[in-house]
């Protein structure tokens, strides 16, 4: 009988010995990351939860046998917006330690390919230092990446897509978030309530000062939500359609059923000791000493431990 760790992609669905099966696949692990926050009066909070495992869960229903999506980081980094009600602040302390264990944990039982799927901007530098540290105090390879950068593995996607104005009609709550919320939950959105929004500093049209989902300025002040807009809403809502969210959903999962597809099976970079003399004590931040990362010559193969006896279905090429 084949395992279930061939067919489902949801983590917490799975049992033990079946995640032991999901390990000898080798499986990559995608862990949604977002917040609880305000997206303007039309939006609900949870919209950078939806979005991440929204294209997630779109992935895995296509690739199910190559990756899993882990429950999702509800509560992130977002202290900028407290000023608006409903906002759940996590301590970027917090927030980093409780995602570096994630990682830590999968890496410990097994998984060696794990991705970040980030939903929420200002999680950004905070998870990128998780990916670098997850990196260096595992023997797993961790990745951040952000849904809405998917939408640019193809140059000719977004400039087919896009009606809003650049910089700041994808921002937040925007043209791309209501687009893709309207069609992944379309009986949530208050489409009474659709209004654009500007960003107040946008408007100065400083060469420095100025910010967009898909870019910003080079000395760009990240300041408190509330003293740049009044509703929330950074960005052309107005322009938002189910039927562009459609094109989003599917596009994005187009590009991570891709990028899951090669990161699966490459193998990892080797370290090599430029030291004349071996260093004599240990690395001293946690990270692994230099022979600890068994080497996976071949992809993820070579790591394959036995599982209960189970027999596993074999991995397309
Ligand atoms: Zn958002």
């Amino acid at each position: 009988m084949t395992s279930r760790a061939a067919t489902e992609y949801r983590y917490e669905k799975l049992t033990w010995p079946e995640i032991n099966d999901a390990i000898d696949m080798g499986k990559v692990c995608i862990v949604p990351c977002g917040a609880v926050e305000q997206h303007g009066p039309h939006l609900p909070l949870d919209v950078d939860i939806v979005c991440p495992q929204g294209i997630a869960y779109g992935t895995g229903r296509q690739i199910a046998d190559k990756m899993l999506v882990l429950p999702p980081v509800w509560y992130g980094y977002t202290g900028h917006v407290m000023d608006f009600p409903g906002t759940i602040n996590t301590n970027y302390t917090t927030f980093m330690e409780q995602v570096l264990d994630i990682a830590k944990s999968l890496a410990y039982h097994g998984f060696k390919k794990i991705m970040l799927l980030n939903g929420h901007g200002s999680n950004m530098p905070n998870l990128d230092l998780v990916a670098r540290r997850a990196c260096l105090e595992t023997d797993a390879e961790c990745i951040l990446g952000a849904w809405w950068r998917l939408l640019q593995v193809d140059p000719e996607f977004l400039p087919s897509w896009r009606e809003s104005k650049f910089p700041g009609g994808c921002a937040h709550a925007c043209e791309l978030e209501t687009s893709l919320y309207l069609y992944l939950d379309g009986d949530n959105v208050r489409k009474d309530r659709i209004e654009n929004g500007d960003i107040s500093f946008n408007l100065e049209n400083n060469p420095f000062n100025w910010c967009d989902l898909f870019g910003s300025g080079p000395a760009t002040i990240v300041n408190w939500t509330s003293s740049y807009t009044d509703s929330g809403v950074l960005g052309e809502a107005e322009l938002a359609t189910a039927a562009k969210g459609k094109r989003v959903y599917d596009e994005a999962v187009k590009q991570l059923v891709r990028f899951v597809t090669w990161y699966k099976d490459r193998p990892k970079d080797r370290r090599k000791l430029r030291h004349r003399k071996a260093p004599t004590m240990a690395m001293p931040w946690g990270q692994q000493p230099i022979d600890a990362a068994p080497l996976r010559e071949d992809g993820p193969k070579s790591n394959g431990k036995k599982s209960n006896g189970k027999k596993v279905p074999a991995r397309k090429g």
